[in-house]
């Protein structure tokens, strides 16, 4: 009977790995449609920032859309300014160039 404990043994191994696996996808597929069903829920970081989104200028304050905003890379980071004379004074008075 040696082979039958065996063969129960596998068949309950793959049981339990199955259902372990669904239990886990499961809980996986709802914790990414949750977190897609939230923007904003969460803070994100700035070296995320998606297209359309609504992002603060730093030298006048003024909220733009990063669809039309003027771009400027620093350190790694991608900064939105309202118009190229917000983008220049930045340069000016931060970067100290130009
Ligand atoms: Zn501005």
């Amino acid at each position: 009977m040696r082979l039958l404990a065996y063969l129960f043994d596998f068949i309950v191994f793959i049981v339990i790995g199955r259902l372990v696996g669904l239990i886990l996808s499961r809980l996986f597929g709802k914790q990414t449609a949750f977190r897609w069903g939230s923007p904003g829920a969460a803070p994100r970081p700035a070296h995320e920032t998606r297209q359309g989104e609504t992002v603060r200028d730093p030298v006048c304050g003024m909220f733009v859309s990063t669809e039309v905003s003027h771009q400027l890379k620093q350190d790694g980071k991608l900064l939105h300014f309202c118009s190229e004379e917000c983008l220049e004074r930045y340069q000016k008075e931060v970067l100290h160039v130009g």
